[in-house]
């Protein structure tokens, strides 16, 4: 099939030789938009695993995780290389030097990278400095953004704790190291248009970021976008508004962006709505279909400083 969009699969697979598989850590971290530090109640679409599946309890270390991981993944798909991938909730938020030894217990064999997701708020020079000093030997150091929207209006209704201003700053820091950086964008957030979603693709077209993931706005359990919903004042869009707006997205991308996700879902067992986010690989084959029918892909409508 034709290539429609840059995938990180394929990126890493031509990074390191073979398909590379990721492996969740949470390192018992918390959030400041949770512990009171912002905010008592974090972003209105975050439920409580901060945005986060479990493979094993937490009260293993990073090593045992890490090992248990591997080892399931082996059995299933006879894997040889890993990503570690720091997951749960703000997995920079602590003093260096115990950041200093929870990502130290990362670098066993097979593991070709690491990934660490993060808040634009909750990183400093020292900490950037700190991870990008694992970054030799040819791995893939990554730091993850939540940012969802560049319109500080929309961050501000979402209760993120910090504005558009503060990730660009983290982004040039993050790059001014070498750090490979992602952007984690949500779809269908209230109060934005058509319109304010394509000015996000824009304006991080023109970042230099080298990945993006993208997710539909979901309603979770117990969330007060949940709670929003019940009142009548949350708008889902539809399957095919998805497809179509996903698509719309990723033309005023550049075409070498990597896309690490097309439709984050949360845990299918909180999840209220909508009813048709469930598989991802279908989902992503009807985004493919829908470009196929455009005669258009990933970068189709990109253009530099088009803001
Ligand atoms: S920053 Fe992340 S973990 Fe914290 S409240 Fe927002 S989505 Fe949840």
């Amino acid at each position: 099939m034709a290539q429609y969009f840059a995938s990180f699969g394929d990126y890493l697979k031509n990074l390191f030789g073979e398909k590379v598989y990721k492996v969740t850590l949470d390192a018992g971290f918390s959030c400041p938009n949770r512990d009171g530090l912002i905010s008592h109640h974090g972003c209105i679409f975050c439920d409580e695993s901060g945005s986060f599946s479990r493979l094993y309890p937490n009260s293993l270390s990073i090593r045992q995780q890490l090992q248990s991981g591997i080892l399931k993944i082996k059995k299933r798909y006879h894997a040889k290389k890993f990503l570690a991938y720091f997951q749960a909730f703000t997995n920079t938020y602590k003093p260096v030097s115990l950041l200093k030894d929870i990502y130290n217990q990362v670098f066993i064999d097979n593991i070709v990278g690491m990934s660490i997701g993060t808040r634009p708020d909750c990183v400093d020079e020292q900490k950037l400095d700190l991870i990008a000093s694992y970054n030799f030997d040819n791995r893939f150091i990554q730091i993850e953004y939540g940012i969802q929207s560049v319109h500080d209006k929309t961050l501000k209704l979402i209760n993120r704790g910090h504005d558009f201003q503060c990730f660009e700053k983290a982004c040039r820091l993050s790059k001014e190291r070498g750090l490979n950086v992602c952007a984690h964008v949500i779809l269908g957030l209230p109060g934005e248009s058509h319109s304010d979603m394509m000015q996000t693709a824009k304006t991080l077209a023109n970042l230099g970021i080298n990945g993006i993931k993208i997710h539909m706005l979901a309603v979770m359990q117990g969330t007060k976008i949940h709670q929003l919903f019940n009142e009548g004042k949350i708008y889902l869009m539809s399957e095919d508004e998805y497809i179509s707006t996903v698509c719309d997205f990723l033309e005023l991308l550049p075409p070498d962006m990597i896309i690490q996700r097309l439709a984050g879902n949360g845990k299918r067992e909180f999840r209220i709505q909508p009813s048709w986010l469930g598989k991802k690989l279908e989902l992503v084959g009807k985004i493919e279909k829908e470009f196929q029918r455009r005669n258009t892909k990933q970068g189709s409508n990109f253009s530099h400083n088009s803001l």
